[in-house]
This record gives C-alpha cells, sequence and structure tokens, in this order.
C-alpha cells in the first residue's frame, strides 16, 4: 500500500490541502511544482527517489 502524499498550498488565503494524486506537477525550469488548481498558486516541490520511483515532496517556504 502506498501512503497518501498531501500538499498544501502555500498561498497562505487558499491553504487547500491536495492528495499529490489530485494535481499535476510541471517543471518550468525552476524544478518541480504544482499550481493550485483553486487558486494557480505555485507552490515549489522538491523531487526524491524512492525505492526506484521518484516522489514530489513539499518544499517549504521558511519565510518568517
Ligand atoms: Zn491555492
Amino acid at each position: 500500500m502506498k501512503k497518501p502524499i498531501y500538499y498544501t498550498c502555500q498561498n497562505q488565503s487558499c491553504g487547500t490541502r491536495w492528495e499529490s494524486t489530485e494535481v499535476v506537477v510541471v517543471n518550468e525550469g525552476q524544478g518541480p511544482l504544482f499550481r493550485c488548481p483553486i487558486c494557480g498558486a505555485r507552490n515549489a516541490l522538491a523531487a526524491r527517489e524512492e525505492g526506484g520511483v521518484t516522489v514530489y515532496r513539499q518544499r517549504r517556504t521558511t519565510g518568517s
């Protein structure tokens, strides 16, 4: 069984949580990201190899 991966839209006024299967991961030249289907915000992801499969983890922006 695969553990679902969740992403949270980093747009503070949106903040919608998505399962990884609900969004489309694209690479526009600055690394993988997904666009929130609701607000269109770009959310950076980090690609990682896990058991021969590429999985995308959310990259949290640690702005204060
Ligand atoms: Zn959003």
